[in-house]
């Protein structure tokens, strides 16, 4: 990508010379748009680019947002919001679970990130500027949350099927009371098969309408990160997100799932375990029962 203009002599060798230079030709750009034109520009090499900016913004988020769960955990005040509140993690806990996310960061996740701009580029994302429209991406991120919830739901109620479950999605529930820092605390294989409604789900998207812009995707990434994150907080506030969106699943509903082992498969939204009935929790429990005796009821009649 060049975005210099073709009069400049000698080409700025720093980042903020390359930004400044790049502002003079380019005022239709906005100051996002021009700090990610000067980025790659500055690179030279879009595939480094884009490998250093996406596993830099997936450790900044995945951490950045575990931290708050942490320092939460250690205040008093909060332990009533906690749902299952007798289990507090403890600094070891966290600390055995962080050894092992990062391993896999650095193991599994670091080689497919760096292969995602080639990938990316052959199936037609865009990494240019200017970006799209917000509402263009926010209709993105809105498909693909639901999207990935539909995948998840079914490849994580397949993974509770015992060969699999003793063989690959065990190690996730290890942590029968979960906390932030847990959400990719799994094995591999997991990783790579979940993870495939996340990162997948966008390009088989970008393959179908020829329509993605890898801000878009890193975008989704984040709101996707935030949401497993807090799925796993293991708190439940009076002003948790379901009970604005009652359809949104979050730590409340995925917090069962961990203490059960049994239903509540999905990521994002309740609609899945609505449907196919695979609700957990005492309430659903009773509900089952009581639709259980209404039918045999029938039958005596
Ligand atoms: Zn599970
Ligand atoms: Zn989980």
């Amino acid at each position: 990508m060049s975005f210099l203009s073709n009069a400049t002599l000698a080409a700025p060798e720093t980042y903020l010379g390359i930004y400044n230079e790049l502002s003079k030709y380019n005022v239709h750009l906005n100051v996002f748009e021009r700090l990610w034109a000067s980025w790659y520009q500055y690179m030279q090499n879009d595939v480094l680019a884009t490998g250093i900016m996406s596993f830099v913004m997936h450790e900044i988020v995945y951490f950045g947002r575990s931290i708050p769960w942490i320092i939460i955990d250690r205040i008093p005040y909060f332990n009533k919001y906690k749902i299952q509140n007798q289990k507090i993690p403890t600094a070891a806990e966290q600390w055995q679970c962080t050894k092992l996310v990062l391993l896999s960061h650095f193991t599994v996740e670091l080689p497919q990130i760096w292969l995602f701009h080639p990938m990316a580029k052959y199936c037609g994302m865009d990494t240019g500027v200017p970006f799209p429209s917000w509402q263009t991406m926010a209709f993105h991120i809105a498909v693909f949350f639901v999207l990935e919830d539909a995948w998840h739901y079914w490849i994580h109620r397949a993974m509770h099927w015992g060969p699999l479950y003793r063989s690959v999605h065990k190690i996730h529930h290890q942590y029968s009371a979960p906390f932030g820092l847990a959400a990719e605390y799994a094995s591999p294989i997991e990783v790579m098969v979940l993870g495939f409604g996340t990162a997948g789900v966008p390009i088989v998207w970008v393959l179908i309408t020829g329509q993605l812009h890898v801000l878009t995707m890193y975008l989704w990434i984040v709101f996707r990160l935030f949401q497993a994150i807090d799925a796993h907080s293991g708190y439940e506030f009076p002003w948790s997100l379901h009970h604005f969106l009652p359809f949104w699943a979050g730590a409340d509903h995925h917090d069962t799932h961990h203490e059960r082992f049994i239903g509540n498969y999905a990521s994002s939204f309740r609609w899945w375990d609505y449907v196919m009935d695979t609700e957990s929790g005492p309430e659903a429990a009773k509900k089952r029962r009581e639709r259980k005796l209404a039918k045999e009821g029938k039958k005596v009649e």
